[in-house]
């Protein structure tokens, strides 16, 4: 399974906790939306609800009240090209002789397989193909052992690869990351409880104050009343690997990560990209949702280099006008992931649906293109055909992302290698596919300088191919377990 997701627990003081981690899995709906689930525990007995869809449709207030108890988890699944697996759906959820465990996981193991064939040898029998499964075993197992940190710490030292968990255990709720920090986790305070999630707007829209980071290798275990929480630090290498794909795309802009606004960083990673790669141009437009900080800072810095360069000269050349910042792409909000492709050579066609040009911003101009990243490509190629359409004179594209190079192993469905338009060719190249006018993208270097972390702790994996663990033999599996299926085209196209 290799998905990227969203997870939450809560523990509250005498309050239900099935509603708040509904919503807080409202706010992370961004990160998954082809299942939601919720596990809770009254003190007595855990209860689950888990289907697939969206949050909004996963929930009746039925379900929400059958959920019993003032703790739990909860969880929110990326789709995936090879179809729907009910049996994937998360939390995972299990009851051994030493107790209910319900785990909502976002990553990927690298060792799975070795684990759970251990596993199988002492007599667990697993009921899903998922490596959230295999976590629960082995920790089900070191919970006969030994007390629940001892335990998760020996789970810890035997699994290798990308987690970022919240588990109940019974009425206890727990968050933990993995040694390398892979994937975020964060802790809010919520007054009456504390709440652990994927992304701190989880927090906000529980109206609560993010506390921190979970700090890799960390596991925090909320009181069992809502009262306080306790850390313990299991692993502590030299080295972090946080995605730094987060910060470029996955995140909410309005998250905060390590103390950084997301927003902002974009906005910082979008000046960086003028100085970097500056074209004159008579607008600034970008690609909605995801390109727009990025869109913006790159205008700002493009105006203030003008008016700096006039002061210095003295005096403004008589009526130069400031570079336009406009949103020219208007997005049809309700197409979604699952719109179905009428028909392969419509395919093409399928930007139309969710962007339309504005044309007056557009025609005869010069346009400045900004989006995110190039993934596949099919989102850029269609919108630089799709603004030449509309008579816009040069089409320029600024990519506030390094080319992706590789696939991502660590929890991220991202594309086989050779569905990535810049894994074989040059930035050259991709301009040419494109039919832009110019292209370039942000270097490495800018981002690990944004976001203020050395290039070493960070996980560049999809950009250098070189990945923080051992990922043997994962490629093989990946390419076939994923074809190019009709809904991936639209999905990529236009997606935010
Ligand atoms: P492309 O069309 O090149 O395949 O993908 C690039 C577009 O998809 C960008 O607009 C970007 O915002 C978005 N994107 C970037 N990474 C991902 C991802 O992992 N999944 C999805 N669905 N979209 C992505
Ligand atoms: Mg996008």
């Amino acid at each position: 399974m290799h998905e990227k997701c969203g997870v939450v627990g809560v523990s509250l003081a005498g309050r239900a906790a099935a509603r708040p981690l509904y919503y807080s899995l409202y706010a992370l709906q961004h990160r998954g939306q082809e299942s939601a689930g919720i596990v809770t525990h009254d003190g007595f007995q855990q209860y689950d609800h888990v289907e697939t869809g969206l949050v909004g449709d996963a929930f009746s207030a039925a379900d929400l009240d059958d959920l019993r108890g003032s703790v739990g988890a909860g969880h929110v699944r990326y789709p995936t090209s090879g179809g729907t697996d009910a049996s994937c759906a998360q939390p995972f959820s299990v009851s051994f002789k030493s107790g209910s465990l319900g785990l909502a996981h976002n990553g990927n193991l690298v060792n799975a397989a070795d684990v759970r064939g251990d596993l199988e040898e002492r007599g667990h029998a697993f009921t899903t193909r998922g490596d959230t499964e295999v976590i629960a075993h082995d920790l089900a197992h070191n919970l006969l052992e030994s007390d629940l940190v001892r335990a998760v710490k020996r789970t810890m030292s035997r699994i290798h690869g990308s987690y970022s968990l919240t588990i109940t255990h019974d009425d206890t709720v727990m968050g933990l990351r993995d040694p390398q920090g892979n994937r975020p986790l964060c802790i809010g305070d919520l007054g009456d409880g504390y709440v652990l999630a994927s992304e701190s707007a989880a927090i906000d829209t529980l109206d609560g104050d993010l506390l921190r980071e979970v700090r890799p290798g960390e596991l925090v275990v909320l009181g069992e009343d809502g009262s306080d929480f306790d850390s313990y630090q299991l692993a502590s290498p030299p080295q972090s690997a946080n995605c730094f794909f987060e910060y470029v795309y996955f995140a909410r802009p309005d998250s905060v990560i390590d103390e950084e606004l997301v927003y902002d960083v974009r906005r910082e990673l979008g000046r960086r990209l003028w100085e970097e790669s500056p074209v004159e141009t008579d607008v600034v437009m970008p690609v909605p949702d995801s390109g727009r900080a990025f869109a913006t800072g790159y205008a700002e810095a493009a105006n203030e280099g003008r008016e700096s360069h006039e002061d210095a000269e003295g005096s403004a050349e008589e009526g130069e006008p400031s570079v336009e910042f406009a949103e020219g792409l208007m997005k049809n909000r309700y197409v979604g992931r699952t719109f179905i492709m009428p028909s392969q050579n419509e395919r093409e066609r399928a930007v139309r649906l969710k962007l339309n040009p504005i044309k007056s911003t557009v025609e005869g101009r010069s346009v400045t293109l900004i989006d995110d990243s190039i993934v596949r490509g099919t989102t850029s190629t269609q919108l630089v055909e799709l603004l030449q359409d509309a008579g816009a004179e040069e089409v320029h594209v600024r990519i506030g992302a390094p080319p992706i190079v590789a696939p991502c192993y660590m929890g991220i469905d991202m594309a086989s290698r050779e569905e990535l338009i810049a894994s074989d060719e040059t930035t050259e190249d991709v301009q040419d596919v494109l039919e832009a006018d110019s292209l370039a993208y942000l270097s490495i270097d800018a981002i690990a300088e944004t976001v203020g972390r050395e290039r070493a702790d960070l996980c560049l994996g999809c950009v250098t191919g070189e990945y923080p663990y051992d990922i043997d033999g994962e490629e093989t599996d990946r390419e076939v377990e994923r074809p190019q299926v009709g809904n991936r085209t639209m999905e990529a196209a236009g997606d935010d």
